[in-house]
């Protein structure tokens, strides 16, 4: 089993690289079949969203475009969660099919903050693709349409997902070792 120290933390890797990439092309043909013929744009959730939304966007073989935000947590604590933009909102979206495309959904506070700004921009149709989602912490009602895998309530790091930072070019989801 690989196991990997990051700064003060040893985790231990969880989902092989190989896995995340099988289950990307099952989404991704999925997806193609869902946005067929539509006016598709992906959104891509920054920072840790950027390996996924790149191995995701690359198997489409349909028309579609992609921009990104940049959000990130602004609270002490996970409940407060109050959220702040960093890259905002440049393309026009109105009337466009949209994917988001998150990394990992937790409580789900980030999701419906991305989710109220696209209701308000007119956009025809909102899907979610997360690759990772902790069912146990998720709190809102919005539907995610392309789960990569459900997984524990966890902190996980790798594959875009960070620890303090570090721990991004990480190709496999290594799990924390308590
Ligand atoms: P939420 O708003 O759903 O509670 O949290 C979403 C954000 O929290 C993610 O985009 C990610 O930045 C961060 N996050 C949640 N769980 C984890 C985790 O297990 N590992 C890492 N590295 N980040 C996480």
């Amino acid at each position: 089993m690989k196991e990997v120290q990051i700064l003060d933390k040893k985790f231990r890797e969880f989902i092989p690289e190989n896995t995340i990439q099988e289950r990307i092309k099952e989404l991704a043909s999925q997806i193609n079949r869902d946005y067929e013929g539509k006016e598709m744009i992906c959104i891509g959730v920054l920072n840790g969203a950027f390996i996924f939304a790149a191995d995701l966007f690359r198997r489409l073989d349909i028309k579609a475009r992609i921009t990104f935000i940049k959000l990130a947590s602004y609270a002490g604590t996970a409940s407060s969660g109050e959220i702040k933009e960093l890259i905002g909102w440049n393309e026009d979206l109105r009337d466009k099919s949209v994917l988001v495309i998150e990394d990992i959904v937790d409580t789900g506070i980030t999701l419906e903050h991305t989710v109220d700004n696209l209701i308000i921009r007119n956009v025809r149709e909102i899907r979610i693709a997360a690759l990772l989602l902790k069912p146990e912490a998720y709190s809102k009602e919005i539907k995610i349409d392309y789960i990569g895998f459900e997984i524990p309530n966890d902190f996980v790091v790798g594959y875009g997902l960070d620890y303090n930072g570090e721990g991004r070019n990480l190709p496999s989801v290594y799990t924390l070792i308590p």
